[in-house]
């Protein structure tokens, strides 16, 4: 009897632990393959069911589409392309959750034998696509956007036998760039392939979505979904070859060869973290760039629609609270101190609210850990250092850990850094570093960190004393300091809220300043529970947070009225006729600047520069005419995005354009090369006239005061058309010599 209660307990005991899973369903949109691997991971590895969900994996059925089935309610979640907009902009409540490959797999793929090289040697060759027009939208833009038109090329029907490209049944095929050329080399055939994204029509693809439905009545199993999802395609991509093996043996309804798979992976995994996104990352300029598209190839947008279409995972993370920390936080409301005199992270609002960037960080630790807090001012620096030695309270928003602080308070880990950086008067040149301001007098609010390192480090700097920066800003202005420092966003801030015209930055300090939390030393649940809350903070809301204090417009300029909604009356069918041929016109000059305009800087792109350098090299072997290439990239780019965050880089990359733009002659074209690279190409110059563009961009660049950042330098690397060259000679002798200007310290120009 006794042992039957024992059992009996063991048992309700088990049962009472085991909350039931709930169960959901994903539709795959085609069939079994390493394109799923994050699904089909997920669910073997026990993801899903950590996070409480008993998920089946439809598989592919062609009768099936995945926007029917989860609109209609028979699957929570499918897996779509980026046409999924187009059934959000027809009124479908879809919400995309995750994409999981940032650029398109989908290209035109031919055998090498065939050279076709580009949209123009389609021409007269059969090729094998659907003509499904939403699925194909990116190959017929690229197709138009070269002043062709589809009706010119010969479409046959598919046969998704990839070696029908090696029997000559085909000359083209349309297909996955993970899948076939693979096939294809096992024959040994080498492919070339026609990517529409390289002309600049660059689509997401495998779009994790949902109906609005699921999201508003289910938003923690959608959060769980996505989560686990994500962490199963981290693994799958982290281990390539033991998911193949999985798919091989569970999931493969293809057929395909452990080779293929891995093949598959590793190809799919450069898709997904193209361009360093973040897994699963979705971005609303990218969806309004495709919108963009899907318009001009005349399937009506509404930008209003794009109002909720992509998933922002905005409500309350639970953090993993340990029970040490869930009872401190049970017992104690959380006591926080701060100053209003650090704009623009920690000053008074309008409405007397505390607001800030140091502000907005502590507000999400708040929110996720779910603590109960109070607010207490202080009126100094010095105030709030007293509070936190005293203990009358118990946590401070933003500082540097220095050694003085250390007998008395725990600090967080940084949730920013920043640059220290020196202000002067307008007049001064551009200060290669600190001790330039040897036997100068230098203003630092007092108390402040940087002014203890300065004194250590360059003794003969005087330092002055100040109460805060915006003090010492006051005292520089009126001449009665040579310069001021503290770090860039406060000193950015208060000369725009103070206008002060006649001052600038010039100069950068080696002294990053890493912003912290800083908790009286007794409370160490407390600093690991802020660790934690800080740890959970996404790259997208960290940008989000500075770019709420560093403003940046966009404008939308582009006017797409012509393509659509113009209405007719009762127009004769020959003024009809001729609106449609003009129209017809418009529409494939906008693809063709579409194709070769890079669409941040509004630059001729990469494809439109080697039209260009192929132009003046003709030119050059027929006429011995020579020609130059300066290739430029900004220094220390890097720090720029990660001090203000990637919209404020942007938006610097749009003012070199400018620049270059406007200090070239007509003849020169100057052009986007890469990421923070520019190329410049020169007809008619030889080495000594790039020298000449090249300093004077230099010297431009070096004096001209960016927007936020301020202070900027570019390298420059150049060169000249020689005897026996190859344009890749020329371009590769500029690019080594880019090279060796950064090694050389930067800010200079070297010829090779
Ligand atoms: P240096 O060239 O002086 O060696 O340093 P760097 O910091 O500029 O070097 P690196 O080439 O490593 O960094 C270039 C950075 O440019 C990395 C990348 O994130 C960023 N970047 C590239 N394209 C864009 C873009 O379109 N927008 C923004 N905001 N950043 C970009
Ligand atoms: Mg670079
Ligand atoms: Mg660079």
């Amino acid at each position: 009897m006794i042992r039957f209660w024992i059992l009996f307990l063991v048992c309700a005991a088990f049962l009472h632990a085991q909350k039931p899973l709930e169960r959901v369903s994903v539709q795959l949109q085609w069939a079994d393959q390493f394109q799923f691997a994050g699904y089909y991971v997920a669910k073997e590895k026990g993801f899903y069911a950590e996070a409480g969900l008993d998920v089946s994996i439809r598989p592919f059925d062609p009768k099936r589409l995945a926007i029917d089935e989860v609109m209609e309610g028979r699957s929570e979640y499918g897996i779509g392309r980026s046409s999924l907009l187009v059934d959000r902009m027809r009124g479908k409540p879809v919400v995309a959750l995750a994409a999981i490959f940032q650029s398109s797999p989908f290209v035109l793929l031919s055998a090498r034998s065939a050279n076709i090289r580009s949209p123009k040697d389609l021409i007269g060759k059969r090729i094998m696509m659907t003509q499904d027009f939403q699925d194909t939208i990116a190959i017929r833009a690229m197709v138009n956007s070269q002043g062709m038109r589809m009706e010119e090329l010969k479409f046959i029907e598919h046969s998704y036998n990839p070696i029908d490209i090696a029997n000559g049944k085909t000359d083209v095929m349309a297909c996955y760039i993970s899948n076939e050329p693979f096939t294809l080399k096992e024959k040994g055939i080498e492919t070339n392939a026609l990517n529409p994204e390289q002309y600049g029509f660059d689509f997401y693809s495998d779009i994790l979505f949902t109906s609005e439905k699921e999201l508003k009545h289910h938003p923690e199993r959608v959060r769980a979904f996505v989560t686990a999802t994500l962490k199963g395609w981290q693994y799958a991509f982290d281990h390539i070859e033991e998911t193949a093996r999985l798919i091989k043996t569970r999931y493969n309804t293809q057929n395909k060869s452990y080779a293929s798979l891995v093949y598959e992976g590793q190809i799919l995994k450069e898709l997904a973290y193209r361009g360093n996104q973040p897994l699963g990352a979705m971005n609303l300029e990218k969806f309004r760039r495709i919108s963009d598209i899907y318009k001009v190839m005349g399937i009506p947008q509404d930008e209003k629609r794009l109002r909720g279409f992509l998933y922002e995972d905005t409500s309350r993370i639970a953090l993993p609270l340990s029970i040490e920390e869930r009872s401190l936080l049970q017992m104690r409301t959380i006591r926080y101190t701060s100053t209003f005199s650090w704009p623009p992270f920690n000053y008074r609002s309008q409405s007397g609210a505390l607001e800030g960037i140091a502000a907005d960080f502590w507000a999400l630790v708040v929110k996720r850990s779910g603590m109960q807090t109070e607010f207490t001012p202080a009126l100094t620096w010095n105030g709030v250092l007293d509070a936190i030695k005293t203990k009358s309270a118990d946590v401070t928003l933003g500082t540097s850990i220095s050694p003085d602080k250390e007998p008395y308070a725990l600090f967080s880990k940084p949730y920013a850094s920043f640059p220290n950086v020196i202000v002067t008067n307008k007049k001064i040149d551009f200060l290669p570093g600190l001790s330039a301001l040897e036997g100068k007098n230098v203003a630092i609010g007092n108390g402040y960190g940087i002014a203890a390192l300065i004194a250590k480090k360059y003794p003969a700097i005087r330092i002055v004393g100040v109460d805060d920066t915006r003090e010492g800003l006051k005292l520089l202005s009126s001449g009665r300091v040579d310069a001021v420092i503290d770090i860039l966003p406060v000193v950015a801030f208060l000369m725009n809220e103070y206008s002060y015209v006649d001052l600038k930055i010039s100069g950068t300090t080696e002294f990053m300043f890493d912003v912290r939390m800083m908790i009286r030393n007794d409370y160490p649940e407390l600093k690991s529970i802020i660790d934690k809350g800080i740890d959970s903070i996404t790259p997208a809301e960290r940008q989000k947070i500075f770019n709420r204090y560093i403003a940046v417009t966009y404008e939308d300029t582009i006017d797409y009225r012509w393509v659509y909604g113009i209405g007719f009356g009762a127009l004769a069918v020959i003024a009809l006729f001729m609106w449609r041929q003009f129209e017809l016109g418009r529409y494939n000059r906008k693809l063709l600047q579409m194709a070769s305009t890079d669409p941040l800087t509004q630059l001729p792109n990469r494809i439109k520069t080697d039209e260009k350098l192929a132009e003046c090299h003709a030119y050059y072997e027929r006429h011995r005419r020579p020609y130059a290439v300066v290739i430029l990239d900004i220094d220390w780019f890097k720090r720029i995005n990660d001090t203000f965050g990637h919209l404020v880089g942007d938006k610097t990359l749009i003012s070199i354009a400018q620049i270059l733009r406007s200090h070239v002659r007509g003849t020169d074209t100057v052009g986007r090369w890469g990421g923070e690279e520019f190329i410049i190409v020169c007809p008619e110059t030889d080495i000594e006239g790039a020298r000449q563009v090249a300093e004077k961009l230099r010297g431009v660049i070096n004096e001209y005061d960016f927007e936020t950042v301020h202070t900027l330098t570019c390298s420059f690397g150049i060169s000249e058309s020689r005897d026996d060259d190859r344009v890749e000679d020329v371009v590769g002798r500029a690019d080594s010599a880019l090279y060796q200007a950064k090694e050389e310290g930067r800010n200079r120009v070297c010829a090779l």
